[in-house]
C-alpha cells in the first residue's frame, strides 16, 4: 500500500526525473533523488525550487508551502540509501541494460514489497523486468512532459506485473492530481502510438508538396483543433526527439508500413536542424507565420443560383444534427463537397461538372478558416464561386492541391484507425485511449469518439478511398472499424 507517508525514490534528476520528484513531494511524500551524475540530483532540486517560486509568485502556492514541498527533498549518494523506499520511479537514461542494471541493484536494498516503476518511454516493461529478480513489482509509470502540469499517466503493465501494482500505481496517480490510464506493454503505449498518424501525415502532405508547412499546420489547428500544427509541434519537441519515437514504434512494430519514418525529418536531424532549440527546423524559429490567405473575390459574378443540401443547415449551426460529412453545395454548375477521399478531378471527371472539394473542419463556428482544393478541370471562374461563398461566410481560404483525405480528414481518418487498432489488439480500453488522446497531447476529442461521431462509415469510405489510390498497406482499415460502420444505422448519400 502506498501512502503519503510512503518515501518515494526518484533515480535520475534530469527533466523528468526533477518534475516527478517535484510532484511527488508536492503531494506531501518524502522524496529522495539519485543520479549517477555527481551534482545532477542537487540540480534537480534547485531546478524544482525555481518552479516552485514561479508558483508562489503566481499566487497557486504560499511561501510555508514552498519551503514545506523542499523540506521532503533530499539527494541520494548512492542507491543503498533508497533501501526505505516504497516506490521507486526510475527516470534515467532510456536504455534497457542501465534500467536493469538499476532495479537490480535496488532489489538488494530495498524491501519485497517496495515497487518499481520505470519512467521509460518505449522500453518493453516486461524487457525490463525480465531481468529483476521479482518482475511482478514491476510496472511503467509514464509521465508526460512537463510532469508537474500534464495531467496524463500511462501505467502499463509487463507480462508479469501484479494487479496489486497497478491498482497501487493507479491510486496514487490518482491522489497525485493525474489522472491515470492503463495499457499494455506495446510499442509506444497509447499516446506514442496513437498520436504517430498527426505528425506521419503531415510529413507526408509535405513530401507530396500539397501546401507549404505554414498552411497544413493552420490546417490541422484552426480546422482540425488540435492546440499546435504537427510540423510546428515537432519543431517545439525537437526533431531528434520526435524522430526517434517514431523510429522507435516504426521498428517495435517490425517495420509496419503506416508508422514509416520521414525522409524530410530525417534530413533535418542529420542536418541538426533540430527546431525551436537549435534556431531552425521545419521553420525558423522564432515562428513568425504569414498565411497566403486568397484575397477576397470580388462579389459581382456571385453564383446565381446556391442549392444546399444539408449543408445550410450546418453553416448556420452546426448542432443541428446535419452532419456536414453528408452534405452538399451547389453554386451554379460547381459542386462543393467535403472530401471523402477522392480528389476532385477524380470527382469532377466522375460526375462530368466542375468540383471544389472542402476539408474537414472540426467547429465551423470557431474556426476562421476553411481549406479548399480544386479539380484540375475547373476553371478558374468555377473555382472562384466556392472560394467567393466561404469568404462570404467570413471565412478565411486557403487552397491546397488535390489531395485524396485533403489535411484534416485524413489525419483524423488515421488517427480514429490506429485509436480502434489499439483497441482491437487489448491495449487499453477504448475510454482510456480517448482519455490518453485529449490529455496527453490535447487533441479537442479522443479519437474513438471523433471517429463515432464523423460516422465509422465515412471513415471507413475516406480510408478506402486512399488504399485504392495510392495502393498502400498504410490506409488499410482495421477489422474493429470494418465492424463499427455495421452497427451505425446507413446514411443516405
Ligand atoms: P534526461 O537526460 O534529462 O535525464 C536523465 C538523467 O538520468 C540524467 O541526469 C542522467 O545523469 C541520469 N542517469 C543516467 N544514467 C543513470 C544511472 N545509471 N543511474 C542514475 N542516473 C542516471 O532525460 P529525461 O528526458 O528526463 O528522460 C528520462 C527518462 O524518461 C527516459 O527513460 C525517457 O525516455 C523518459 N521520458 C522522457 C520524456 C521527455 O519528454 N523528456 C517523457 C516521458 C518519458
Amino acid at each position: 500500500m502506498l501512502t503519503p507517508q510512503s518515501i518515494i525514490a526518484v533515480i535520475g534528476g534530469g527533466t523528468m526525473g526533477a518534475g516527478i520528484a517535484q510532484v511527488a513531494a508536492q503531494a506531501g511524500h518524502r522524496v529522495r533523488i539519485y543520479d549517477i551524475h555527481p551534482g545532477a540530483a542537487a540540480r534537480a532540486i534547485d531546478a524544482i525550487a525555481t518552479a516552485l517560486s514561479a508558483r508562489v509568485a503566481k499566487g497557486k502556492m504560499t511561501a510555508s508551502e514552498k519551503h514545506d514541498v523542499e523540506s521532503r527533498l533530499n539527494t541520494a549518494q548512492s542507491i543503498s540509501e533508497l533501501a526505505d523506499a516504497a516506490l521507486v520511479i526510475e527516470a534515467a537514461a532510456e536504455q534497457i541494460d542501465i534500467k536493469q542494471a538499476i532495479f537490480r541493484e535496488l532489489a538488494a536494498v530495498c524491501s519485497a514489497e517496495a515497487i518499481f516503476a520505470s519512467n521509460t518511454s518505449s522500453i518493453s516493461i516486461t524487457a525490463i523486468a525480465s531481468g529483476v529478480e521479482q518482475p511482478q513489482r514491476v510496472a511503467g509509470l509514464h509521465f508526460f512532459n512537463p510532469a508537474p502540469v500534464m495531467k496524463l499517466v500511462e501505467v502499463v503493465s509487463g507480462l508479469e506485473t501484479s494487479p496489486a501494482v497497478l491498482e497501487s500505481l493507479t491510486g496514487l496517480a490518482m491522489r497525485w492530481g493525474k489522472q491515470p490510464v492503463h495499457c499494455h506493454s506495446t510499442p509506444g503505449f497509447i499516446v506514442n502510438r496513437v498520436a504517430r498518424p498527426f505528425y506521419a501525415e503531415a510529413w507526408r502532405a509535405l513530401e507530396e508538396q500539397v501546401a507549404p508547412a505554414g498552411v497544413i499546420d493552420a490546417a490541422l489547428r484552426d480546422c482540425g483543433g488540435f492546440p499546435m500544427g504537427p510540423l510546428a509541434l515537432t519543431d517545439l519537441i525537437g526533431q531528434d526527439v520526435n524522430f526517434a519515437v517514431t523510429c522507435s514504434v516504426f521498428n517495435g512494430f517490425w517495420q509496419e508500413r503506416r508508422f514509416l519514418p520521414s525522409l524530410i525529418q530525417q534530413e533535418l536531424v542529420f542536418g541538426k536542424r533540430l527546431g525551436k532549440k537549435t534556431g531552425q527546423g521545419v521553420y525558423r524559429w522564432p515562428l513568425n507565420e504569414s498565411l497566403p490567405y486568397l484575397p477576397a473575390e470580388p462579389g459581382e459574378s456571385d453564383a446565381q443560383e446556391i442549392q444546399h443540401h444539408g449543408f445550410a443547415a450546418w453553416l448556420n449551426n452546426h448542432d443541428s444534427g446535419d452532419s456536414v460529412t453528408y452534405s452538399y453545395l451547389e453554386l451554379d454548375d460547381v459542386l462543393v463537397q467535403m472530401t471523402q477521399g477522392e480528389t476532385a478531378t477524380q470527382l469532377a471527371k466522375s460526375l462530368q461538372r466542375p468540383v471544389v472539394l472542402l476539408d474537414l473542419v472540426n467547429d465551423w463556428q470557431s474556426s476562421p478558416l476553411v481549406v479548399l482544393a480544386a479539380a484540375a478541370s475547373n476553371t478558374v471562374v468555377q473555382t472562384a464561386k466556392a472560394i467567393r461563398f466561404f469568404q462570404q461566410q467570413g471565412k478565411q481560404v486557403l487552397m491546397i492541391s488535390d489531395y485524396p483525405g485533403m489535411l484534416v480528414w485524413r489525419t483524423v481518418a488515421m488517427l480514429a484507425n490506429e485509436a480502434t487498432d489499439a483497441a482491437q489488439k487489448g491495449v487499453a480500453s477504448e475510454e482510456d485511449i480517448d482519455t490518453a488522446m485529449r490529455l496527453g497531447v490535447n487533441y479537442p476529442h479522443g479519437p474513438l469518439a471523433w471517429g463515432a461521431e464523423l460516422g465509422w462509415q465515412q471513415v471507413l469510405r475516406l480510408l478506402e478511398n486512399l488504399q485504392k489510390h495510392y495502393g498502400e498497406e498504410r490506409y488499410r482499415p482495421t477489422s474493429l472499424l470494418r465492424q463499427r460502420t455495421l452497427l451505425e444505422t446507413q446514411h443516405e448519400h
